[in-house]
Parts: structure tokens; C-alpha cells; sequence
């Protein structure tokens, strides 16, 4: 996409809200696309072409807005990609990943007009607004534990049986790694004991342990005993808030590693079987069953383990009603979270461009499928409690985790707010450290092999 400016140099809401509609497209001038924006008086204009078309709205700013400029810029442009694509965002002008904090910002400011102005002017739908809102109160319990010092220690299993067709993550697939994993494993128990010692140095205290991955029950049963007795010795695990271990790929998931998990001190678990149809976890390279997926389960209620299960919305093949069957099928097995993540498509703009058609209807498709979940985490008494945005999402929508109450997974608060430190071990994690509300990072090395090589230093 060619974009002009006339009078206005605010090139990057302009690029943030593009990639709504067409992401990862960038700005160049290949793609026969044109987008003028130009400011005359208080007002901005948005003139695009695509397609032999062209499409223009104006909008002026709004000065009851704190941000009105900024509003006025992404309206006019909101309109004329939504005439030209035929995509409407639910999070209307909202961009950013994290729209909670949008949500906060917008209280502060506006009062109880914020949900009218909200939709209003930054055409947020009434649905994401109440979500918003019931994300707000699912954290309240989390937010009041977390105390001055408290911090997280993050440990990375980067391997997986099978490489789903979508992933993102930079997971080894085990086979030829296979040995790798116990050499892996000795450099990851001592990097577990230096992080711990630092967190001391640094006076924070561990209540959160997350390990994910990956697939973490890739291990087996003796490995992640052992993993664990490391963890054990590191921290107290008796007075850690949450212990997660995102076990993830049903086929992993034994009897005997569930009970190395439990009797390890864990206190959630994580099964994932993304949808409950077949035929589309071998679309996209899953690698297992829908009876995998309830066996799994089975076992993990045996245990006195919380139990999450993750979902996809979106993914290819799957439709709303085939999705609302996948609600029917988990919220009937009553877990203790359900998180719903949208699509994440490395690739999205090739898709957008190679099939416009599809590409359309499956970003309306995803819209539905997202309010299914939503409407049947309500009625199965699950408040949303973390809520976050990625870019390049089919249909610009959100990944939400939910819970029954009391069930709420403090580490994803925190680490999504950034209300705690990070100590990160393993490959490709991230420590986060947080002072005076500025966020650095430290990142290991990206790859297993890479990591064993270098001892992670
Ligand atoms: S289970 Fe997760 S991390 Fe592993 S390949 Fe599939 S998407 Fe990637």
C-alpha cells in the first residue's frame, strides 16, 4: 500500500489501523493500493484506492477526546478500509494488544460516559465493552494478592511431538532432538537454581511458577520428577499462589506424568485439544484424536489438579456451528478454565492477498465463533480474567483466558499487566524485570541447541 501524507505526520496510527484490514501488508507501492490522508482545518480526510475503486470519508476531531486527533485519523481511515474489505472490527479503532489498559485509561478520563463515548467515537461494540468490563472484576482477586516483591519464574520446554501447521513458537520437534532433551534438561535445572538464587539477591519472592512450552509432557514421567524436584528445591513451592504446567498436546499426557506433576506440587494443568473435531486436527497436523484429548482429560480429573483447556477460534475447516459443538463438547466437562485464542496467522497478508474471498469470510466466520464462546462462557458461569490482543489474529480479535471463580491463573494476570518480575529459564524464555513501571527485557537464546551450547550464559 502507497500511503501520502498531506499536513499530518501521524504515519503510525495509520499503519496500526491498515494492519487491521490488510496486516502485515506494508507500505510500499506494489500492491496497487493507494491511501491519501490529509488534515484541513480540524478535520482529517482519508481518500484510498484499491481495485479500480475509491473510497473517502472525513472526520473531524472531537474535542471533549483526550486523544482526538489520534480518534479522528483512524475514523476516517477505519471507514475507507471497511468500504473496501467489507470487515468490520468489533474493537473498532482500538489497535493496541492490550485493551484493558485502553479500557483504564479511558475511565480515568471520561467517567461514566466511557462506555457511550467508547462506542460512540472509538466504535468498540457494546460486547467487547462488557468484556472488558468482566475481565476487569475476574482479575480483582489476583491483582489483591499480588504484593510489593512477589515475582515468577518462567521455565521453557521447547518441544513438541508433531509441529501444528499454525505454530508460532520456536519448538523443536522431538525424534532427531529426542537427544537432546536430557542434556537440555541438566543445563535447565542449573539455570532454574541461578534464577532462583538472583530473584533472592534481587529480595523478590517466587509465587508463581509457570512451565510451558512447547509441550512440556513431552518429558517423561522420571524427567519431569526430576525437573520438578529441582523447581521444588528452588523455591517453596508450598506457598506459590499458582504452579502450572501447561502440559498442552493430549498425546503426551500419561497417567504416570500427571502423577509426577501432582505430587510435585503443581496446581493446574493445562490439556489442549484446540477443537473437538478430527478432521481438523489433522488439517492442521495435531497429531491426535478427539478421544486422545478425552482420555487425557479423564486422567487429569482423577487428579487434584485444576484443569485448563485451550481452543482455537478460526482455524481452517472449522465453522461457527462446528465451534459452538466444540463449546457444547467442553463447557459440558466442566473444567476449570476454558481459554479461546483466535488464530494467529504468521502469513496473514500472502492469505489475504492469495484469497481475498476467504480470507473475508473466514475473519466474519472467526467474529462468530468468538461471540459463541463468549455467550456460552457466560452461561456456564466462566469469568473472562486476562485478555489480550496479538496482531495478525483472524478477524482482529482477542485471545481471552476464563475461569471459574477462584480457579483464576494469577501468572497470566501478572505477566500480562506486567505486575510482576519474570525469571525466565530455558530457551527462548524472557526474564522481565520492572522498575518504576519501565519494563526491561532479557532474552535466552532462541533454540534448544543453541541453549545446550552455551549453557545459557
Ligand atoms: S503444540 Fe503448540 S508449540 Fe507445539 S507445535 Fe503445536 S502450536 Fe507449536
Amino acid at each position: 500500500m502507497k500511503l501520502i501524507l498531506h499536513n499530518t505526520e501521524d504515519s503510525f496510527d495509520v499503519v496500526a489501523l491498515s494492519n487491521l484490514f490488510y496486516p502485515r501488508d506494508g507500505f510500499t507501492e506494489e500492491k496497487g493500493k493507494i491511501l491519501t490522508v490529509t488534515r484541513t482545518g480540524d478535520s482529517f480526510e482519508a481518500v484510498f484506492s484499491v481495485n479500480g475503486n475509491t473510497y473517502t470519508s472525513v472526520h473531524k476531531i472531537h474535542s471533549e477526546l483526550y486523544d482526538g486527533e489520534r480518534c479522528a485519523i483512524k475514523s476516517a481511515c477505519y471507514d475507507v478500509f471497511r468500504a473496501a474489505t467489507g470487515i468490520e472490527s468489533p474493537w473498532g479503532l482500538l489497535s493496541g494488544v492490550r485493551p484493558i489498559r485502553f479500557y483504564e485509561t479511558a475511565l480515568s478520563r471520561y467517567g461514566e460516559k466511557t462506555d457511550e463515548i467508547l462506542q460512540k467515537f472509538y466504535l468498540v461494540t457494546p460486547e467487547k465493552i462488557d468484556l472488558c468490563k468482566r475481565t476487569m472484576e475476574g482479575q480483582e482477586a489476583a491483582r489483591a494478592a499480588n504484593r510489593t516483591g512477589d515475582a515468577a519464574l518462567y521455565i521453557s520446554i521447547p518441544f513438541c511431538p508433531s509441529r501444528c501447521k499454525y505454530c508460532s513458537f520456536v519448538s523443536q520437534v522431538t525424534g532427531s532432538e529426542q537427544e537432546l532433551i536430557p542434556e537440555y534438561l541438566t543445563v535447565l535445572q542449573e539455570e532454574i537454581l541461578a534464577k532462583a538464587a538472583l530473584a533472592n539477591e534481587n529480595g523478590h519472592r517466587i509465587t508463581t511458577v509457570y512451565m510451558g512450552g512447547g509441550t512440556p509432557t513431552t518429558l517423561s514421567a522420571t524427567q519431569l520428577d526430576e525437573l520438578m524436584k529441582t523447581v521444588a528445591k528452588a523455591v517453596d513451592v508450598s506457598s506459590l499462589l499458582e504452579y502450572t504446567v501447561e502440559a498442552g498436546r493430549p498425546d503426551t499426557i500419561t497417567a504416570e506424568k500427571l502423577k509426577a506433576v501432582e505430587a510435585n506440587g503443581a496446581t493446574r494443568i493445562s490439556v489442549n485439544p484446540q477443537t473437538l473435531h478430527d478432521e481438523i486436527l489433522q488439517n492442521v497436523g495435531r497429531r491426535h484424536t478427539v478421544a486422545d484429548f478425552h482420555r487425557a482429560y479423564g486422567e487429569a480429573r482423577k487428579t487434584s489438579l485444576a484443569v485448563n483447556i485451550d481452543l482455537i477460534a478460526g482455524l481452517p475447516g472449522d465453522t461457527p456451528k462446528g465451534f459452538e459443538q466444540t463449546m457444547q463438547g467442553v463447557t459440558a466437562l466442566d473444567p476449570h478454565n476454558i481459554t479461546v485464542h483466535t488464530l494467529y496467522l504468521k502469513r496473514a497478508a500472502d492469505y489475504a492477498e492469495e484469497n481475498p474471498e476467504e480470507f473475508t469470510k473466514n475473519a466474519r466466520e472467526t467474529v462468530e465463533m468468538v461471540h459463541i464462546s463468549q455467550a456460552y462462557c457466560k452461561q456456564y458461569g466462566y469469568l473472562p480474567y486476562y485478555l489480550y490482543r496479538q496482531k495478525n489474529t483472524v478477524g482482529n480479535l482477542e485471545n481471552v483466558g476464563y475461569a471459574k471463580k477462584g480457579f483464576e491463573s494469577p501468572y497470566n494476570i501478572y505477566m500480562m499487566d506486567d505486575l510482576q518480575p519474570i525469571y525466565g529459564a530455558g530457551a527462548n524464555a524472557t526474564s522481565k524485570f520492572i522498575e518504576n513501571r519501565t519494563v526491561s527485557r532479557v532474552c535466552n537464546t532462541k533454540f534448544a541447541y543453541n541453549y545446550v551450547k552455551e549453557k545459557w550464559k
